[in-house]
């Protein structure tokens, strides 16, 4: 399974140059492309790839960060919230 994160800023108003690092030693063609690494794709594209026959690419929006230490260290996960750099910063309707 590959992982690529191609288009960083979608969505958060800000602007950034793409960073297509991690899109080397991709193919051209894959069985199935998973749109978005959040809990459902990767979980979809963990499945898929249990059949080792299939070749599955996930794409996941944003900047490279396979090596941020922010993003590898769990105990600073609430660092990313509410900053725009990690956070898409949606909010919901207000829950009853
Ligand atoms: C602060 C917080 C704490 C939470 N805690 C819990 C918890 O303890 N337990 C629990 O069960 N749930 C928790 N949740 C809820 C849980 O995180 C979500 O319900 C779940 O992640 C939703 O999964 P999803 O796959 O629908 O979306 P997401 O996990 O949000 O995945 C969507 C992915 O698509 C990517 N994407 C969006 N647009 C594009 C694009 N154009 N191109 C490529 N990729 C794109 C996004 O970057 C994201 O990675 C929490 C949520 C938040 C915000």
């Amino acid at each position: 399974m590959e992982s690529v994160l191609p288009t960083p800023g979608v969505g958060t108003g800000t602007s950034h140059q793409a960073d297509t690092s991690s899109t080397s030693g991709v193919s051209k063609q894959y069985d199935f492309i998973v749109i978005g690494g959040g809990t459902s794709g990767l979980v979809i594209a963990n499945r898929l790839t249990e059949n080792p026959e299939v070749t599955v690419l996930v794409v996941e929006a944003g900047e490279n960060r396979k090596e941020d230490p922010q993003i590898l260290t769990p105990a600073l996960a609430s660092s990313l919230y509410d900053n725009p750099t990690y956070d898409w910063g949606f909010l919901s309707v207000p829950q009853v």
